[in-house]
């Protein structure tokens, strides 16, 4: 160990890289980082490799080869199942246990299925890369099972349900819309292509909450072209092998639910008995530190982190990566003998993508609106210059390139067949159509 400080850092998203890379040439101190991937992976395009338009590698990067250059940053994968904050220690799945001088908890969350019946099971939620996989397996082998014996569709084969209106639910129903009408109708040639259909459903009124009423009404409008049908205000009631029920009554028959409706805490958060506020977040106070935990901090997704109107910051990539470097200033200034500093966010704005060359941004403080071509353009550049790797970055912008320009999507893999094995017996016969309302 190259050090006289040791940090331990859980977790290498946004955060937990933000934090190690800032802490990475400091002679005096040793970091190791611990995730239970070898790769730091880019969440926000998840939805695209579930829809085919970039391939897993684009967003994943190895952690080893992110700090090779980095003497005093030792990467470890391992699952880490507790944290003890008095003794500042953490216990990996295999029993080996690190102490820190400080420990950076920035371990992400989890999806949240509110209890809803059968999501759990049925559902595939879009939250690290394993997700993406599945479920862009699940949405090839529906086709192809569909076009072996296309009475599968009256079962709702060609049927999608996205539940959540939120960036993950529009970012995928936008981009499957586009995979469907421009891509599988070309390729799948003696398949009703057109039979198929999107459905985004959501208890709230609007689509993107945070974004204007403008900005609502052009993702609806957006979404309506491409042939996404709403369902907004109405509940989910129940997620069964082959339908989704909601709570007006209707009934809509599919074998592909993708889950874009909340997230938590992970379990992590509970077993290091931290004080866990909304989502069962561990609350952290301005400097990032836990009260009643010295040297123990939380950032990223895993934290509540007030902010300076009272609540929390949303949980956001641009929050993770900046509380992860404050965190690590904050340390240093520990080590130092410095005063720690309350958080302060630079918010840059937000943006969604809704498919090909539509997009909404609000950017910067003022909130300047952006929609169209123009969102789409900015939310390219932005999108670029935050991924790892040079050689992710332009493998991304062909793959982007390409999907504009040709319409044709790259990495149609279907590598989980267990993820494409659908079992058409149970739930299907009964029923006539698609979508039965009451
Ligand atoms: C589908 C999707 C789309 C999104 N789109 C956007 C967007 O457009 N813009 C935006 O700003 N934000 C977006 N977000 C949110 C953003 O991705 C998150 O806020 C951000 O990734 C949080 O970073 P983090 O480092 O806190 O957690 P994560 O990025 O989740 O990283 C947590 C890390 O901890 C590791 N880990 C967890 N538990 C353990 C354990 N017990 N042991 C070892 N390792 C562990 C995980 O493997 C992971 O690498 C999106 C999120 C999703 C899921």
């Amino acid at each position: 160990m190259s050090g006289e400080h040791h940090v331990v850092i859980v977790g290498g998203g946004f955060a937990g890289v933000g934090c190690a890379r800032r802490l990475a040439g400091h002679d005096d101190v040793h970091v190791t980082l611990i995730d239970r991937n070898n790769y730091h992976q880019f969440q926000p395009l998840l939805y695209q490799v579930a829809t085919s338009q970039l391939a897993s590698s684009d967003i994943a990067y190895s952690l080893r080869k992110l700090f090779n250059d980095d003497d005093n940053v030792d990467v470890k994968l391992a699952d880490v199942v507790e944290v003890d904050p008095l003794a500042r220690t953490v216990t990996t799945a295999d029993g080996e246990r690190f102490a820190g001088d400080a420990i950076v908890i920035a371990a992400g969350s989890q999806p949240n299925f509110f209890r809803t019946p059968g999501a759990d099971q049925h559902a595939f939620p879009l939250y690290c890369l394993d997700d993406a996989q599945r479920l862009r397996s699940r949405v090839i082998g529906v086709f192809e099972e569909a076009d072996r014996d296309p009475s599968l569709i009256e079962q709702g084969a060609l049927n999608f349900v996205v539940i959540g209106g939120g960036p993950t639910g529009v970012e995928f129903a936008g981009a499957l819309a586009d995979l469907i009408h421009d891509t599988m109708a070309g390729e799948f040639r003696e398949l009703a292509v057109e039979a198929a259909q999107v459905h985004i459903v959501d208890l709230g009124p609007t689509l993107l909450a945070p974004f204007s009423d403008r900005a609502h009404d052009y993702v609806a409008k957006v979404l309506g072209r491409k042939g996404v049908r709403l369902h907004l205000g109405v509940a989910v009631t129940e997620i069964g092998p082959g339908h989704v029920t909601l709570a007006d009554g209707t009934t809509i028959k599919t074998r592909c639910v993708v889950w874009g409706g909340g997230i938590k805490a992970p379990a992590l958060a509970g077993a290091a008995g931290l004080p866990q506020g909304r989502g069962g977040r561990i609350d952290v106070l301005p400097d990032l530190t836990v009260d009643g935990a010295p040297g123990v901090y939380a950032v990223g997704d895993v934290a509540n982190i007030p902010s300076p109107d009272g609540a929390t910051h949303p949980q956001l990539g641009s929050v993770a990566l900046q509380s992860g470097v404050w965190a690590a200033d904050n340390v240093l200034a520990d080590f130092s003998g410095k005063h720690r500093k309350s958080f302060h966010y630079h918010d840059k704005g937000i943006m969604a993508m809704i498919g090909r060359g539509a997009a909404i941004a609000e950017v910067g403080a003022h909130r300047h609106e952006l929609h169209g071509v123009i969102a789409f353009s900015a939310w390219l550049g932005v999108h670029a210059a935050l991924m790892t790797g040079v050689r992710n970055r332009v493998d991304a912008f062909v793959s982007w390139g390409s999907d504009y320009f040709t319409k044709q999507r790259g990495p149609q893999v279907l590598d989980r067949s267990d993820a494409a094995r659908i079992d058409w017996g149970e739930d299907s016969a009964h029923e006539p159509a698609g979508v039965v309302t009451p």
